[in-house]
């Protein structure tokens, strides 16, 4: 069945990423729901009285489910960026003013995503590395930039 949510944030994946980022979002009392494939997670989020869709976020039905038209926000928290393409790609399809925000792992994948629409792209092991070197050297440090290709 299709979600009755408007105006609402579509968060794909809720691991270690999503889960911390629907948890954030559950607190700021924003409306959301989660496409998410695995039984035990999808049984946590019942759990939590989080909306979800259940199943794979690439198939077509899954996907419009999660009502893209009317969304403003599409958070995508899944590790592998050539699926997270395609589900842009869909989003924008559907919503050309959807803001898309995703997950990366590499300054490769960050292209690849931006380059199919994504508004944002977060790579993970930067902002790790963010984080060490800020325990390190302290607040006022900075990591180095992708050099430009
Ligand atoms: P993590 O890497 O720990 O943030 O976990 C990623 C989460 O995304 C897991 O809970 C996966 O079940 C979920 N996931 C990965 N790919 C998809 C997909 N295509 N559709 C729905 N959920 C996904």
């Amino acid at each position: 069945p299709r979600t009755a949510l408007t105006g609402h944030a579509i968060l794909i994946g809720y691991g270690r990423v999503g889960g911390l980022v629907g948890a954030a979002l559950k607190d700021a009392a924003r409306p959301f729901l989660v496409i998410e494939d695995a039984d035990k997670t999808l049984a946590r989020l019942k759990a939590d009285g989080i909306e979800t869709v259940a199943g794979n976020a690439a198939n077509t039905e899954v996907f419009a489910a999660a009502n893209p038209e009317g969304a403003t926000r599409l958070i995508l928290a899944i590790p592998n960026a050539f699926e997270a393409g395609q589900i842009v790609l869909r989003a924008r399809a559907a919503n050309p003013n959807i803001n898309v925000v995703a997950r990366a792992h590499s300054d490769a994948e960050v292209e690849h995503l931006k380059g199919l629409g994504a508004n944002t792209v977060i790579m993970g092991e930067r902002e790790i590395a963010r984080g060490i070197v800020d325990e390190v050297l302290g607040h006022k440090s900075r990591v180095a930039e992708p050099s430009a290709a």
